[in-house]
C-alpha cells in the first residue's frame, strides 16, 4: 500500500488497564480511536458517498474513488465503524484510562475532529459510561472512601468561563509550582451522587454556547472540559493517612475545520479563528511531542494547551476519540484528523499515582493517638499499653537489682562489722599492755621510748575514748595498782632520804646550843616519822574489775602524806645547810675539818644518796629518766663521779695537811653548797615525782569516772555535743590557766595540739579537772593554816608569778633569734610595743597570754610562743603523749621540763 505512513504498531506500548490506576508509574503513549459516524439525513440527502472502510478494528482505509490511485490506510489503537456504539467506543480503551483515575492516576478523555463529526455526541455517552462506572466502582469499592469534586469550564474566544458558575465571568490561569496551572475562582462541587453528578452535567450542557452553522445547528464552538477530583482512601486501617486523588478531565473540542470552511460571517469568522488558534496550538504541542524532540512546546501559546498540559505528555494517562464523517464531502477534513491522531498516538505520557496526605485524615489520626494515649495514661495498668508494659518491666529489672546490691551491701558491711569487732578486740588487749607499767619499763631506764610505744600511745588516746569496755575495767584496775607501786617505791625513797637526813643530823654535833637544841628537835622528829614509816602490806584484791575498791584506794590520802613528808625532809635539808654555813665559821668546825679531813655529808658513807642526788628525775641532771621512778637497786656507787663540778676534794686527803685553812674552807664550802643543792635538787625531784604521781591519779580517776560513765549511758550524745563542749572547756582551761599562773609555753602546747578533735575529750577534761584542782588547791593554801604547810601561802603564788617571769625572760631571749626582723617590726607594730626602746622584745613576751577573754588574743598568743620555741601543730616536739595518760618520758627533754616543773613550782613541790 502506497499513501500515508502509518503508525507501526510496535510503538503503541499499553500499561495494563485491567486493574485501575495499573503501575504506580506509567510511561505510555496517548491512547487514539476513530469513531467513524454514519451518514447524517444531510449527507444522504446529498447521495454522499462512504469514503472509508474499515478493514477490522485497527485499521482505517480510504476508498478513493479513483481506482488509479492507491488506497490510504491508517492504523489506530482502534476504529470504530458508523454501527459501533458509543458504549463500545468507551469500553474499547476510554474506559480503562478514564477509570484510572479511581486509583490515583490522572486521565483525560479527547474528543477531536471536524465540526458535527459526533465529539459532543461521543463525548455526551463516554461521560455517562464514566459516570456510571465510576459510582459501580466506588460501589464495588466498600473498603475505601471516595471524595468526588466536579468543575466545569468553558474555553470560548480564549475566554475561560466557569460552566458551574457563569455569572463570575472570565476566569484567570494562574501557575501553581506543585499543581501546574490552575483556574482561578473555579467552582468545584463535591459530588453527593451520581445523580447529582449527572445533573451538574447537565447544567454544564445547557451552558455551552450553541450556535448555529453551516455544517452543524448544534454545533458547539467552544471547549468544554469537565473534570472530575476523585479523592479515594481505605476506609478501615488506622493510622493511613494516605489517599489517592487523580482529575480525570472530560474534554470536548471545538471543531476542528478550517475557517474557511465555515463560510461564516465576521462575527463567526472570529470564532472560528479563535477556535483553530487553541486547536492549532493543541496540533503543534502534539506535533513537537511526537516527534520526539523534547524542547520547546508551546503549552501557553493558548489556554487549552496550558489547562491540558498533564495530559499531553505529562503526568496522565491521556486517549484521544477522533471523531470523524465517513462522508466523502469530507474527505480532507476527515484526513486532517487522522492526521492529528497519527501524531497524537506517538505522545509519550508518564502518568503516576498520586498519593496525598490528607491534612483532615492527618489531624484526625493525631486525634485518635492523642485520644488513646490519653486513655492508657488514666489507666496506666492497661495491658494494652506496651509502652507502659515497657517501662514497668524495666523499672521491675532496677529494683532487682538495687535488691541484689543491697544484699550484697549488706554482706559486706557485716564482713566489716566482724573484723572491726575483732580488731576492737585486739585494740582493747593492746590498750591494757598500753596502760600498764611493765617491771622491763619501770626498771630500764630509757632516755628515748621505743617506736612501737610511741605508736601504741598514740594509739591509746583514741581507744581511751572509744573503747572503754569491760575489758579495760581489768586494764585500769591493773593500772592503778602500778600507780600503787609507784606510790609506794616513791615512799620508800622519800624514807630512804629521811634515813640519810637522820644520819646526817646524828653525826652533825657541831654547833651552839641552840643549833644543838635545834638538831635534837629535828631528830626526834624524824625518828617520829620514821616510826609512821609503815609501808602498807601489798594490798590483796580478789576481783580485779572491782573498780570501786581500787578508787577508794586511790582516794586514800597517801600521796599527800607522802608530799608532807617530803616538805619536812626538805625543811630539815634546809635547817642542815644553815647550820653548816654557821658552823663552819667556828673555831670547832675548823678543828673537826682538821680532825675527820670528810665532807659535811659523808658522801662517801651515803652512796645512795649520791645517787640519789643525781637522780634522773632532778631538773639539774644532764641525762636520766625524768618520768621514771628511779631503780630500786641503785646502790653502787660511782665513785668516778663525784656532784662536785669543781673536782672531788676528798682524794687529796694527804695534801690537805699543807693546803692552808682557807683554801680548805672555800672548798669545803664549795662542797657543802654543791652537796646542798643537790640533795635539794633530788627532793625537789622526788617531790616532782610525787607530783606527777597526784596528777597520774587524777587521770586514773578520771577513766574510772569515764569508764562507769560509758557503762551507765549508752547513747553517745557527749559526742554529738562535743564541738560545743570543746570551746566551753577551752575557754574555762584558759580562764584557769590564766587565773593558776601557769606556764605559757605549756599553754602554747595544749592550745596548739587540741583543737577539738572527738579524741581530744579526755584530755580536756583532764586538764580541765587538774586545773581546777589547782586553782582550789591554791585558793585551799589562801585560806589554810600556814602552819600546815610551813610556808607563807601568798609565797605560792608569788613563785608562780616569778617561774611565769622567768619563763618570759628566757622567751624574750629568743625573739631576735626565732623571728626575722620584718616580722619582729609587724609584732611590735600589732602588739603596741614602744616603735623605739631597749626592752621591746620583752615588752611583746610580757603581752602575751595576759587575755584569756579575747580569743584572738589568745590564738595570737599561742602563735607566737609556738614560734620561738619551735613547735607548731605537727612539730615532733610536741605531742600528744605530753599529756597523755602515761607518765613515759617524752623525746625533748626541754620541753618536757618546761611544762612539767613550772607545773611542779606551782604546786610548791
Ligand atoms: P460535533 O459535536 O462534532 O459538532 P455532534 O456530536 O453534535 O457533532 O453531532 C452532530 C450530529 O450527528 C448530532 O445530531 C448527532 O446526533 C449526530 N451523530 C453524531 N455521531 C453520531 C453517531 N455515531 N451515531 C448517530 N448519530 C450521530
Ligand atoms: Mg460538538
Amino acid at each position: 500500500m502506497i499513501g500515508l505512513p502509518r503508525t507501526p504498531s510496535s510503538k503503541i506500548n499499553r500499561a495494563n488497564p485491567s486493574t485501575p490506576g495499573g503501575s504506580r508509574v506509567t510511561e505510555e503513549n496517548i491512547l487514539v480511536t476513530v469513531r467513524m459516524r454514519p451518514l447524517n439525513s444531510r449527507e444522504h440527502a446529498k447521495y454522499d458517498l462512504i469514503a472509508w472502510d474499515c478493514p477490522d478494528d485497527h485499521t482505517l482505509v480510504f476508498k478513493n474513488p479513483n481506482p488509479e490511485r492507491a488506497a490510504t490506510k491508517y492504523s489506530f489503537d482502534k476504529v470504530y465503524e458508523p454501527t459501533c456504539a458509543t458504549r463500545e467506543v468507551y469500553e474499547g480503551g476510554s474506559r480503562d484510562v478514564a477509570l484510572s483515575a479511581l486509583a490515583g492516576t490522572n486521565a483525560t478523555i479527547f474528543a477531536y475532529g471536524q465540526t458535527s463529526s459526533g465529539k459532543t455526541f461521543t463525548m455526551r455517552g463516554v461521560t455517562n459510561s464514566v459516570v456510571k462506572d465510576i459510582y459501580e466502582h466506588i460501589r464495588k469499592t466498600q473498603e475505601r472512601s471516595f471524595v468526588l469534586k466536579v468543575s466545569a469550564l468553558e474555553i470560548y474566544n480564549e475566554t475561560v468561563v466557569d460552566l458551574l458558575n457563569r455569572d463570575t465571568g472570565p476566569l484567570r490561569l494562574l501557575d501553581d509550582s506543585e499543581k501546574g496551572t490552575i483556574v482561578e475562582n473555579l467552582v468545584e462541587e463535591v459530588v453527593e451522587s451520581r445523580q447529582h453528578l449527572q445533573r451538574l452535567i447537565g447544567i454544564c450542557e445547557g451552558q455551552r454556547q450553541v450556535g448555529e452553522t453551516t455544517l452543524n445547528d448544534k454545533s458547539s464552538r467552544s471547549h468544554q472540559i469537565i473534570r472530575l477530583t476523585i479523592q479515594s482512601s481505605l476506609r478501615e486501617i488506622a493510622g493511613r493517612v494516605q489517599s489517592f486523588m487523580a482529575t480525570l478531565n472530560l474534554v470536548d473540542l471545538a471543531g476542528s475545520e478550517r475557517v474557511s470552511q465555515t463560510n461564516a460571517d465576521g462575527l463567526r469568522l472570529k470564532e472560528g479563528n479563535h477556535i483553530n488558534q487553541s486547536l492549532l496550538t493543541l496540533t503543534t504541542v502534539i506535533r513537537k511531542l511526537s516527534s520526539g524532540k523534547k524542547d520547546h512546546i508551546p503549552y501557553r501559546n493558548s489556554k487549552l494547551t496550558r489547562i491540558l498540559q498533564n495530559s499531553l505528555g505529562g503526568n496522565s494517562r491521556t486517549a484521544i476519540i477522533c471523531t470523524i464523517s465517513p462522508a466523502l464531502s469530507h474527505v480532507a477534513q476527515t484526513k486532517k484528523t487522522l492526521s492529528f491522531a497519527t501524531s497524537a498516538k506517538e505522545v509519550t505520557n508518564c502518568a503516576k499515582v498520586n498519593m496525598v496526605v490528607s491534612e483532615k485524615l492527618l489531624l484526625k489520626h493525631l486525634q485518635q493517638k492523642v485520644a488513646k494515649l490519653e486513655s492508657e495514661l488514666r489507666s496506666p495498668e492497661s495491658s494494652s499499653s506496651t509502652c507502659l508494659k515497657s517501662l514497668l518491666v524495666e523499672r521491675e529489672k532496677k529494683i532487682q537489682q538495687m535488691e541484689t546490691e543491697m544484699k550484697e551491701l549488706k554482706r559486706q558491711r557485716d564482713i566489716a562489722q566482724s573484723q572491726l569487732e575483732q580488731e576492737r578486740k585486739g585494740k582493747e588487749q593492746k590498750v591494757a599492755r598500753c596502760l600498764s607499767y611493765t617491771a622491763q619499763e619501770e626498771s630500764t631506764p630509757s632516755k628515748s621510748v621505743p617506736r612501737s610505744r610511741r605508736t601504741s600511745r598514740v594509739k591509746r588516746k583514741d581507744n581511751v575514748r572509744q573503747s572503754l569496755t569491760s575489758a579495760d575495767r581489768t586494764a585500769l584496775a591493773q593500772e592503778i595498782r602500778l600507780f600503787e607501786k609507784n606510790q609506794k617505791k616513791l615512799g620508800e625513797e622519800a624514807n630512804q632520804a629521811l634515813d640519810l637526813i637522820h644520819k646526817e643530823v646524828t653525826s652533825h654535833k657541831l654547833g651552839d646550843q641552840q643549833s644543838a637544841e635545834k638538831f635534837a628537835k629535828m631528830l626526834s622528829e624524824i625518828r617520829d616519822m620514821q616510826k609512821s614509816n609503815l609501808i602498807p602490806e601489798e594490798t590483796v584484791v580478789g576481783d580485779e574489775s572491782n573498780l570501786k575498791e581500787e578508787i577508794n584506794r586511790l582516794n586514800s590520802e597517801e600521796i599527800a602524806a607522802l608530799e608532807k613528808k617530803l616538805e619536812t625532809v626538805q625543811k630539815f635539808i634546809d635547817m642542815l645547810a644553815s647550820s653548816y654555813q654557821t658552823d663552819e665559821e667556828t673555831p670547832e668546825f675548823r678543828t673537826q675539818m682538821k680532825k675527820k679531813r670528810v665532807l659535811p655529808f659523808g658522801l662517801s658513807n651515803s652512796p645512795n644518796l649520791q645517787h640519789m642526788i643525781r637522780a634522773p628525775c632532778s631538773p639539774l641532771s644532764s641525762s636520766g629518766t625524768e618520768n621514771k621512778a628511779p631503780e630500786s637497786n641503785v646502790v653502787s656507787a660511782r665513785d668516778s663521779r663525784t656532784p662536785s663540778k669543781e673536782g672531788t676534794p676528798v682524794s687529796s686527803s694527804r695534801q690537805a695537811n699543807s693546803v692552808d685553812v682557807k683554801r680548805m674552807k672555800r672548798m669545803f664550802t664549795n662542797a657543802a653548797e654543791e652537796n646542798i643543792r643537790n640533795i635539794k635538787d633530788y627532793v625537789t625531784g622526788l617531790k616532782e615525782r610525787v607530783a606527777k604521781l597526784q596528777y597520774q591519779k587524777q587521770l586514773l580517776l578520771c577513766q574510772v569516772i569515764e569508764l562507769e560513765g560509758n557503762e551507765t549511758a549508752e547513747s553517745d550524745e557527749s559526742q554529738m555535743e562535743w564541738p560545743l563542749c570543746f570551746e566551753e572547756q577551752r575557754k574555762q582551761i584558759i580562764m584557769l590557766w590564766h587565773l593558776c599562773h601557769i606556764s605559757i609555753i605549756h599553754r602554747t602546747q595544749f592550745y596548739m595540739l587540741f583543737k577539738g578533735d572527738p579524741a581530744d575529750q579526755i584530755y580536756m577534761e583532764v586538764e580541765l579537772r587538774r586545773l581546777t584542782w589547782l586553782e582550789q588547791h591554791l585558793a585551799e593554801l589562801g585560806n589554810a593554816s600556814p602552819a600546815l604547810l610551813g610556808d607563807e601561802p601568798a609565797s605560792y603564788v608569788a613563785s608562780s608569778i616569778r617561774a611565769l617571769k622567768q619563763e618570759r625572760e628566757y622567751l624574750a631571749k629568743r625573739v631576735n633569734t626565732k623571728l626575722g626582723a620584718e616580722e619582729r617590726e609587724m609584732l611590735y607594730l600589732k602588739w603596741d610595743v614602744a616603735p623605739v626602746g631597749k626592752q621591746r622584745r620583752q615588752q611583746l613576751i610580757n603581752k602575751l597570754w595576759t587575755d584569756p577573754h579575747n580569743t584572738e588574743h589568745v590564738k595570737e598568743s599561742a602563735e607566737i610562743v609556738a614560734k620561738l620555741v619551735g613547735f607548731c601543730d605537727s612539730g615532733e616536739n610536741i605531742r600528744k603523749e605530753m599529756f597523755e595518760l602515761n607518765f613515759a618520758s617524752p623525746a625533748d627533754k626541754k620541753t618536757w621540763m618546761m611544762g612539767w616543773n613550772f607545773i611542779s613550782n606551782f604546786l610548791h613541790l
